[in-house]
């Protein structure tokens, strides 16, 4: 396996201050589960296995360092929604399996929040909801659509709120009215997911740092070989996300996607006065290449989304893209015109993992000792942590209301080899943006 890239920290990673990796694999090590990758998925997959039975040999391998991957970068929001969002997933899996898989979600973010909660985690979480505000007609339309929807499917926590009632929560000139979900959670991820390696630490799960998971044989046991040594386990869960396709196994279910990341210096008092936010609530607007948006307790703006990038061959080499980044320097100002004068202090982006059908996927690989859970695109802050209790569920063969999860043992469609794969994932991306372009053509850029 070639050598995750260095890439530039996240805001989060860059201020976590000292941090101090577990040593690498060396030798070799016999064990009754392992799970690869130390994001999310794999830690608290690790974490609920020990919980369950505390007298399971479980330990977790991580490539570079735990929350090195999306669980490390992301834009910090533990949300309801799943897949491409309230219009479009209940078309792609159909009303009642939605209706099943929100329920999952709502499930999802309120669990995460337990546990924080419960444990004293200290991870900035705060619970402000989300907005996802309308900056054309066309989203005002989308988004009444969707509060409508959500409503009648029986979900009434979801609202539409006008033009005044937005601004008066968030002040931007753009807002044309909004959709109110008060079930949002937002945490500093890279806070939370150490502290859940911590957590697992102290139940007895062996965490080795810097240690990628090179080649893994199977017969009566898994053998998985690392640069220093070899993990020899009865079953496996691979919680690798967006790198899952550098396992032949696992190879065609998902490919990577990248978003990017800004922030700001710590915006001055007077400076947020005239926007107001005083909330602090999470914001998304209503584009396919959704824009995501919060303040930090100290006072920073950070946004990521808009261009989404893809590679050839699903290279991982595309965590930096200064397109991008300029893309949403520009959006930010557009949003905050008074802002404009702000400094960036952050530029970053990672892979997010994607199934053809943009939807999760979780399961076992052949037989019922290995998992894998995947292809959450850019919800997967509370989906991972509830998908861990199903992987858990599923490594331990018990019988749980988990295992109704819509995203479990379903049929993954395979991307094709390339170069038919680039092709279809760029013509998808290619729709999405051009729908984009359709609801925002009457825009002045100024
Ligand atoms: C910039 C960005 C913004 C996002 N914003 C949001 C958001 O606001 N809200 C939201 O819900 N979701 C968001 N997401 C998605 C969310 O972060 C992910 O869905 C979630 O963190 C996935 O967690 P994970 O543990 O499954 O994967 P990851 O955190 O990616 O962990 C996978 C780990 O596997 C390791 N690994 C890979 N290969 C190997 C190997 N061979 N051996 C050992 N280890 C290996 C990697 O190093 C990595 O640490 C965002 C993603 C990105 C990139």
């Amino acid at each position: 396996m070639k050598p995750l890239p260095d890439s530039p920290l996240s805001l989060w990673l860059d201020t976590y201050g000292p941090y101090t990796p577990n040593p690498s694999l060396q030798g070799n090590r016999k064990v009754d589960i392992a799970v690869i990758g130390g994001g999310f998925t794999g830690v608290m997959t690790a974490y609920f296995l020990k919980v369950a039975e505390p007298s399971l040999q479980v330990a977790l391998l991580e490539a570079k360092t735990i929350g090195y991957g999306a669980s490390g970068r992301n834009g910090s929001f533990a949300m309801t929604v799943v897949g491409l969002g309230f219009d479009v997933t209940p078309v792609l899996i159909g009303k009642r399996r939605f209706q099943v898989a929100h329920r999952y979600m709502m499930r999802a973010v309120d669990e995460v929040d337990r546990l924080i909660l419960s444990e004293k985690i200290d991870c900035d979480r705060i619970r402000p909801g989300f907005l996802r505000m309308a900056t054309t007609k066309g989203y005002i339309k989308r988004l009444k659509h969707q509060v409508e929807r959500m409503n009648t499917f029986g979900f009434e926590d979801v609202y539409w709120l006008d033009p005044d009632e937005a601004r008066q929560r968030v002040n931007s000139p753009r807002y044309l009215g909004g959709m109110w979900e008060p079930r949002l959670v937002l945490v500093n991820p890279a806070k939370l997911v150490r502290a859940e390696r911590n957590l697992a630490e102290c139940l007895g799960v062996e965490i080795f740092e810097n240690t990628p998971a090179l080649e893994i044989s199977s017969g009566a046991e898994y053998k998985i070989k690392t640069p220093g040594g070899q993990i020899t386990c009865h079953k496996l869960a691979f919680a690798t996300n967006a790198y899952t396709h550098l396992f032949p196994a696992l190879k065609s279910k998902q490919i990577p996607a990248f978003t990017y990341m800004i922030a700001t210096e710590p915006l001055t008092s007077q400076q947020l006065e005239p926007i107001g936010w005083q909330g602090r609530e999470g914001i998304e607007d209503a584009r396919n290449l959704i824009h995501y948006y919060r303040i930090t307790p100290d006072n920073r703006l950070v946004i990521g989304g808009g261009p989404v990038g893809l590679t050839y061959a699903n290279n991982l080499d595309a965590d930096s893209s200064q397109s991008a980044w300029q893309h949403l320097e520009q959006h930010f100002h557009w949003l905050f015109p008074s802002l404009k004068a702000v400094r960036i202090t952050h530029r970053w982006g990672g892979p997010f993992s994607v199934t053809a059908d943009l939807t999760p996927a979780m399961g076992y690989v052949g037989d019922k000792s290995a998992v894998y859970s995947l292809g959450c695109i850019g919800h997967g802050v509370s989906a991972s942590h509830l998908n861990a209790q199903v992987l858990r569920d599923l490594l331990l063969e018990r019988q749980s209301d988990l295992l109704e999860c819509p995203f479990l043992n379903r049929r993954v469609i395979p991307w094709p080899p390339e170069p038919l794969r680039m092709g279809v994932a760029l013509a998808l991306r290619g729709y999405l943006q051009f729908e984009d372009w359709v609801y925002e053509r009457k825009i002045a850029r100024t």
